[in-house]
């Protein structure tokens, strides 16, 4: 989809606040994910090293994908603004909290940021360690309920319905995959911020999603 430049700065605003890093970085590490899941390219794959590789270790020891060869496109000042304002956001966020006092510290700044980190994390951990670990370049994502109260109903945990259809922005497909971020994309699309937003490929949800197969080789296309 394609959002207007004041909704998009204001959700890589709160993206980078919440710890999800600069959004040219980002955009590339996921490009690759797509490109090469479930590989030994794929950076952030448990068939790596596990669990706390997917989780975690990557972010510090896999290295920052190409950003000439996975996203040019996003490589102009609208978005490089945003590596160099990573860090005093970063700053804000984890310590604006101490205005309201040591609570307000805590449960802001460290807390919060421990729980949404965590909640992102999952999606390349638990998100991925379904299929046949024996089989490496097999689809191992996989849709985890019970992660949807974690991502507070926000969608991302339908994961292996985004890898079954990467360009489109709806994430749970059927009326118990509870989606809020698809409503909020439907809001945007009615008031006229949000255009090109990509559907699934057929209206009856889930039915659309085929069965694990071999991961798709090719980059998905993306815009943030
Ligand atoms: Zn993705
Ligand atoms: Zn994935």
């Amino acid at each position: 989809m394609r959002l207007h430049p004041l909704v998009r700065h204001t959700l890589t605003f709160f993206a980078v606040l919440n710890g999800s890093g600069n959004p040219i970085g980002w955009s590339a590490n996921h490009r690759l994910h797509h490109a090469q899941s479930d590989t030994v390219e794929d950076v952030s794959s448990p068939r790596i090293a596990g669990f706390w590789w997917a989780h975690l270790r990557w972010i510090w020891q896999a290295g920052q994908a190409s950003i000439s060869r996975y996203c040019p496109d996003l490589d102009r000042p609208q978005y490089r603004i945003w590596s160099r304002l990573q860090l005093p956001i970063m700053a804000l966020s984890y310590a604006a909290g101490i205005l309201l006092g040591w609570e307000g510290f805590f449960w802001l700044g460290s807390i919060r940021l421990v729980f949404a980190l965590h909640g992102q994390c999952f999606v390349n951990s638990i998100c991925h360690m379904g299929g046949a670990p024996s089989e490496p370049g097999t689809d191992s994502s996989r849709n985890v309920g019970w992660l949807a109260v974690w991502h507070l109903l926000q969608g991302e945990n339908w994961h292996r319905n985004h890898h079954a259809q990467p360009w489109c922005a709806r994430l749970g497909l059927t009326r118990w995959q509870l989606d809020s971020g698809w409503w909020v994309i439907v809001m945007l699309e009615r008031l006229g911020l949000a255009r090109d937003v990509k559907r699934p490929r057929t209206a009856r949800g889930a039915a659309a999603v085929p069965a694990a197969q071999p991961a798709p080789q090719v980059a998905a296309v993306e815009t943030v």
